[in-house]
This record gives structure tokens, C-alpha cells and sequence, in this order.
């Protein structure tokens, strides 16, 4: 029962030494707990261990466990493709979304935030090393989608979010976090107040944070594994 508590704890500790080694604050690095696929036990086990933000990928699964989840204070980050007939449960449910990758999309989420709730927090996606058919921008697009998202009236955008193909070498994985970083830096010096670079997961945390990550998204590290897409309904 306490594996989520150890498992959040050692998370911690990663994301501190990658921070020394970075010789960057650790209040820095905010941990996001990717719960998708697991139930509203695991994140209220995750919650009662001090873990407040999490991430969810699947809409209907995550509008269902923030039901259920109603009387904790958590923030919910939606990290997974939203198709424009979601657009309208992602503005009514989620605190941030992380995957922009069109206008259209942010158009219509700051159309249906509801007047009630803060502006969405919002990442643009991008497509860091061009898989062909990945979800994100292409780094040459994302100025252009940038200047216009920061003009919708209900979305705040705070910067970018990359999911990189995994690679083992830490150098490789070093030097793809640092194409995401020098174009985070370009956004900002052409006067867009960006300060959110969510990139890392379990397996390259501590390669993001050394590129200058302060949002590292991570779910098995913290919940266990999770079952393989293909045997998901
Ligand atoms: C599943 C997922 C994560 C977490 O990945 P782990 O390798 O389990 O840490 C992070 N970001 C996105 C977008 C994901 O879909």
C-alpha cells in the first residue's frame, strides 16, 4: 500500500540530483504524476502522499476519475490528443492542456472554457525530431501558432511540450531536450512570457532537467506499469 508513497519518494530524489547536477533550484522541476490508465485509488493514494498535479492522456477516462475525485484539491493536466469533439470536456474539466497542436483546436477550447473556471493553461506540442506521424508542430510553425494562441482571450499560454522517440543514450536524449530548450528560448526572446517546459518522462528525466525542463511528466515511476495500448478497450 505504501509503493506509491516509496515510488513518488525516489521520483523526488531523482528529479533533486538531476537539479544539483544541473545547478538548478529544485523548486525549479514540478512533478507531474501521470495517472492514465490507473484507477481514482492510485490517485488518491498518490494525493495523500503530497502529489497534487496529475496528467491524463484518454478524455473519457480522465473526466470520469475527476468525477470521483471532486472532494480533493488535485489539478488535472490533460497530456493526450484532443480531438475537436473533446474540445468541449477538456475546457470544462482540465486546469492545463499540454498538447496543442493547431489553431483550430485552441480556438475552440478558449471558445468553451466555461466564463466560471481560469483561463486554461496551455502548452504548444511540438514534434521535436519529426516522426512522421506524431502528433505536434514542426519547430519551424510553432512562432507563428505561438503569437496567435497568446491572443485568445480564455487560454494563457505558457509554453512548450515535447515526447520525444525514446532513445537509451543519455547524450542523444540530452541533445533532442536541448532543440526543445533553444527554441523555448527563442519564443521568449521574441517577448512571449513562456515559462513551462514540460518535457521528460520516467525514462529521460534527468536528461530534460538537465536542458532546462521544469515540468517532467511521470507515470511509471511513480504507479507501476501499465498494460500494453493493444489490450486497452
Ligand atoms: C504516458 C505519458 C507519460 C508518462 O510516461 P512514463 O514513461 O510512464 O513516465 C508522459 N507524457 C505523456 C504525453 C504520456 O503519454
Amino acid at each position: 500500500m505504501t509503493t506509491i508513497r516509496n515510488n513518488l519518494q525516489r521520483v523526488h530524489q531523482r528529479i533533486a540530483d538531476a537539479c544539483a547536477q544541473a545547478q538548478r533550484p529544485v523548486t525549479d522541476v514540478t512533478l507531474l504524476a501521470v495517472s492514465k490508465t490507473f484507477g481514482p485509488d492510485a490517485v488518491r493514494q498518490a494525493y495523500e502522499a503530497g502529489q497534487s498535479a496529475f496528467g491524463e492522456n484518454y478524455i473519457q477516462e480522465a473526466v470520469e476519475k475527476i468525477a470521483l475525485l471532486r472532494d480533493l484539491p488535485l489539478q488535472w493536466h490533460c497530456i493526450g490528443p484532443v480531438q475537436s469533439n473533446k474540445t468541449r470536456l477538456v475546457a470544462g474539466h482540465f486546469d492545463w492542456v499540454h498538447s496543442i497542436d493547431r489553431l483550430k483546436t485552441a480556438q475552440r477550447l478558449s471558445e468553451q472554457r466555461p466564463p466560471e473556471l481560469a483561463p486554461l493553461q496551455v502548452c504548444i506540442q511540438v514534434n521535436i525530431d519529426g516522426g512522421a506521424t506524431k502528433a505536434g508542430v514542426a519547430p519551424k510553425d510553432v512562432a507563428a501558432l505561438a503569437a496567435e494562441i497568446a491572443a485568445l482571450p480564455r487560454l494563457k499560454l505558457r509554453g512548450l511540450m515535447t515526447i520525444p522517440e525514446p532513445v537509451d543514450d543519455f547524450a542523444a536524449q540530452r541533445a533532442l531536450h536541448m532543440r526543445t530548450r533553444a527554441l523555448f528560448d527563442q519564443l521568449r526572446e521574441a517577448g512571449l512570457p513562456l515559462d513551462t517546459l514540460s518535457m521528460g518522462m520516467t525514462a529521460d528525466l534527468e536528461a530534460a532537467i538537465l536542458a532546462g525542463s521544469t515540468m517532467v511528466r511521470v507515470g511509471t515511476a511513480i504507479f507501476g506499469g501499465r498494460p500494453p495500448l493493444s489490450s486497452r478497450a
